[in-house]
């Protein structure tokens, strides 16, 4: 079988939050199987358990927030996507602030901390999400539709009235050395001029040139550059990679985003909730990941199998 997995050992993360500036420290602990990815608020009274879940969504303006008993989780989607990346489904998470840290804006960083950790599997099967019947939503230009493939894949169009973003396409078949190689790595972005804004209003107090890509009139403000010409498009996907993670079990289907954000991922990851007869659960036996190897049909899911712990 395909099983469930946690991290190996313990890691810690400390960075500065972007909304807060202040700095904050993440504790990973291992967990048992099925269950799910927590949170714990350590900084009040009484800790507070989140489990990153669609459920416990309570923002998806800027970044995606979860929250619970009032007290609140942001900016957790890198770190969700990094973890997804290597097939994590079960973790705990001390942290001692209301954001994830934001660290240079991508999820490289998160990707270094789990390496280091390592990965252990647990003695569950893991079940995934396959989708049978296209789900669509559109609103205005923006879309956002799944249909049904073997792998994983997310394919993301963005088109920006400014000539430093303006059309950009891509398309991740998920494995996770295709997440850490094209993806992990780019950058979260912002135009200075809504920055400032946010500034002004107490928010992105934390936000730099060192964790963001700025935009001004004249181009990437940046002085070091893009790394890559098409950062935006491919920070989009790393984005939709970490809020689909909120469904709690890896997907097999194939994501076209159009200008979709925040919003319109986690809508999505709803509306797959509740259409149960558009999809199934799979798990995959030692004996259909043998025939799957013979085909060689190089699903997410015989990526994850064959990845070494
Ligand atoms: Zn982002």
């Amino acid at each position: 079988m395909i099983l469930q997995r946690t991290i190996q050992k313990p890691a810690t993360i400390s960075g500065i939050g972007l909304h807060s500036g202040a700095r904050i420290n993440m504790k990973l602990r291992p967990a048992t199987a099925n269950t799910g990815i927590i949170f714990h608020r350590t900084d009040g009274d009484q800790t507070v358990d989140i489990k990153a879940c669609s459920e416990n969504v309570v923002d998806t303006q800027m970044a995606t927030v979860i929250g619970k008993h009032g007290l609140t989780v942001s900016t957790i989607e890198h770190f969700m996507a990094a973890i997804a990346a290597f097939g994590i489904d079960n973790l705990h998470i001390d942290i001692d602030g209301p954001e994830v840290p934001v660290l240079d804006g991508s999820a490289a960083p998160f990707i270094r901390e789990i390496q280091q950790a390592g990965t252990t599997t647990l003695n569950r099967s893991k079940k995934f999400v396959a989708i049978r019947k296209k789900l669509e939503i559109i609103e205005g230009e923006k879309r956002i539709s799944i249909i049904p493939s073997r792998f994983f894949r997310i394919s993301f169009d963005i088109a920006f009235d400014h000539p430093a973003i303006s059309v950009q396409n891509y398309s991740m078949k998920f494995s996770t050395e295709t997440f850490c190689k094209e993806i992990a790595d780019a950058r979260t972005f912002g135009f200075l001029n809504e920055i400032e804004y946010l500034k002004a209003n107490g928010l992105a107090r934390g936000g730099s040139l060192e964790n963001a890509v700025v935009i001004d009139d004249n181009g990437v403000m940046n002085p070091e550059g893009l790394r890559y010409h098409n950062e935006f498009v491919r920070h989009k996907i790393l984005d939709a990679f970490g809020d689909f993670s909120l469904l709690g079990s890896p997907l097999l289907g194939h994501i076209r985003a159009f200008k979709a954000g925040h919003d319109l991922n986690s809508k999505m990851v709803k509306m797959i909730e509740e259409n149960p007869d558009h999809w199934t659960y799979v798990e995959f036996s030692e004996e259909a990941l043998r025939e799957a190897q013979r085909s060689n049909c190089k699903s997410f899911a015989i990526d994850l199998a064959w990845n070494k712990a």
